[in-house]
């Protein structure tokens, strides 16, 4: 696992524009990296030795203040709007000038050579420069790991770099305030200043690549977990945040290809990245154990704080923040698949947290009602990973990734609607949110319900067993399912207030309609006749 420091790139690094060059870090062992922030005061370690940072202010990515330069590459091509702002070109100048004058001033800097895909026709080399080593150690974690003998020969095809604690004048950068994700495609960079929260370099790299992809590789970009089972079968999970890809995608029955990120090529699905980022806030070793186990020596702790007096981390304290979070990389989680690599698709499953305890756990969905769930990707967020966002609210995010996704949605849309027809996909809706009542009155669906009635899919057990339509979502509702009470399957049987659920389903069913409307004219009758009904 230890990789040496063996060359600096000081040459590349002047190139950059970085005159600091005898105080660089080049390619550190993650055991290294860890000392280094221990020394440095910049985290500690837990009890089971992993290393525990704070980001600061930031605990979410801040959406806002993202842009990408709007140049001849991007002007055409790009969806703008309120997920891809446009900069001018001259900022990025600026904003580029004043990071090399600020890295080249302070004491250290490392760099982390690393790639995206997993599948090697299609990877591409990345490098990270950073003021903080456990920037460093994250990117180890996250992406893919070269080889010792690739070093020598590497060539970053994509610089990110990362000022965390530079804080920018807004106004003179064209910036909404002191910190930026900025993003450049004719300079193939990711500028990132005035913000730690590392999911910006992880996420950064994930729109990258849903430019990229499909456009050059006729690659899907999908945000996604997935895994595969004993015969070689592959099942993705899209779903927004906190609904669960990066939960149920580690199951010790199956391989995990990843957690959050993977292209559909034309034979594979491949995991972007190398690692994982998975959520603490409530983990228990006993509900999540895969997780629980893999925070240890070289694992990086955000945001969570400790039992008073200990270094014992309590995970159900979200006082820092509700998106607590662990990166560890893929081999960690003890059936990892190496390489990330899968064949088409058996199964897909769009999974939605629903707050409002209306959808079903899990059902069928027709070719039309699959197109129109992952058009329309709604889910109740319940926790906080964007800045700001700590009450239960619905959202519909195109594609579940509409703040990822740099193309129009219709594009994606499109490229998934051909493959599940090309591969004869099976779709699935699970609900992995609220039972017997909205958010307040019932309850989240239990882990391991939801792990039964993803299992019996897999299986083919839910395929000859009774079923119901739902009257509002049309959606096929299983009546039965190996290891759950039959009486959750159908969401109206669990409220105490029957005429309350028929309410409360209308007034889901009106929230999809209404943010369907901007979608309407481009999609066949098969979609839309998958509307739900009011
Ligand atoms: P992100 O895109 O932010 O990484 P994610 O889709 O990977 O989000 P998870 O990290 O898997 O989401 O979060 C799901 C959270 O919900 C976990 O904390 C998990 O313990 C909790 N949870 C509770 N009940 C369930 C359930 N029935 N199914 C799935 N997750 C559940
Ligand atoms: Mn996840």
């Amino acid at each position: 696992m230890s990789v040496p420091t063996i060359i600096i790139p000081t040459g590349n690094l002047v190139k950059l524009g970085l005159r600091n060059t005898d105080s660089i870090h080049y390619q550190s062992a993650p055991e290294k990296l860890v000392q280094q922030t221990l020394q440095m005061g910049e985290g500690v370690l837990n009890d089971t030795g992993a290393l525990v940072i704070d980001t600061g202010v930031f605990t979410g990515r801040s959406p806002k203040d993202k842009f990408t330069v709007k140049d001849d590459i991007t002007a055409d091509t790009i969806n703008w709007g309120e997920f891809n702002q446009p900069i001018e070109e001259k900022y990025y100048h600026i904003i580029y000038q004043k990071m090399m004058d600020y890295l080249s001033n302070v004491p250290e800097i490392w760099v982390q050579d690393c790639y995206a895909c997993a599948d090697p026709r299609y990877r591409i080399n990345i490098r990270v420069t950073t003021e903080k080593p456990w920037v460093s150690l994250f990117t180890y974690n996250m992406f893919l790991r070269p080889a010792e003998e690739e070093l020598d020969q590497f060539k970053p095809e994509w610089n990110v770099i990362c000022a965390l604690d530079l804080k920018l004048n807004a106004e003179e950068c064209g910036i909404r305030q002191s910190n930026v994700t900025l993003v450049s495609y004719q300079h193939k960079a990711i500028l990132i200043a005035g913000t730690k929260y590392t999911g910006e370099i992880k996420k950064g790299i994930f729109g990258i690549l849903n430019y990229l992809l499909p456009q050059q590789q006729n690659i899907l970009g999908m945000h996604c977990s997935a895994n595969m089972g004993k015969d070689g079968d592959t099942a993705i999970f899209f779903g927004l945040s906190g609904t669960g890809k990066t939960t149920l995608s580690a199951d010790p029955h199956r391989q995990l290809i990843g957690d959050d990120e993977h292209g559909w090529a034309t034979d594979t699905v491949f995991n972007f990245e190398g690692g994982c980022y998975a959520k603490c806030i409530n983990l228990t070793e006993e509900k999540e154990p895969e997780i629980y186990q893999a925070i240890r020596p070289g694992a990086l702790v955000e945001n969570v704080c400790f039992y008073p007096g200990t270094n014992k981390i309590n995970f159900e304290d979200a006082s820092i923040t509700e998106n607590t979070r662990v990166s560890y990389p893929l081999y960690y989680i003890s059936n990892a698949k190496e390489p990330a690599i899968g064949g088409n698709p058996k199964n897909i499953f769009f999974l939605t947290c629903d707050a409002y305890g209306v959808l079903p756990p899990i059902a069928k969905l027709t070719p039309g009602q699959a197109m129109y769930q992952f058009i329309s990707g709604y889910t109740a967020k319940v926790a906080g990973t964007e800045t700001g966002i700590k009450e239960p609210k619905p959202t519909f995010s195109a594609c579940f990734g509409a703040p990822f996704l740099p193309l129009h949605p219709g594009k994606y849309a499109e490229m998934l609607g051909r493959k599940m027809k090309e591969h004869d996909v099976k779709v699935w809706l699970v609900n992995t949110g609220w039972t017997g009542g909205p958010y307040g009155v019932g309850s989240r669906m239990k882990l391991s319900y939801t792990r039964a009635m993803i299992a019996a899919a897999l299986s083919g057990e839910l395929n000859n067993v009774p079923t119901e339509t739902d009257p509002v979502f049309g959606v096929t509702i299983p009546l039965s399912c190996p290891g759950v009470p039959g009486e959750i399957l159908h969401p109206q049987n669990t409220w105490a207030d029957k005429e309350a659920y028929n309410e409360k389903a209308k007034f889901l069913a009106s929230l999809f309609i209404q943010n369907f409307e901007k979608y309407k004219e481009g999609v066949s009758t098969e979609i839309l006749k998958a509307a739900p009904k009011v």
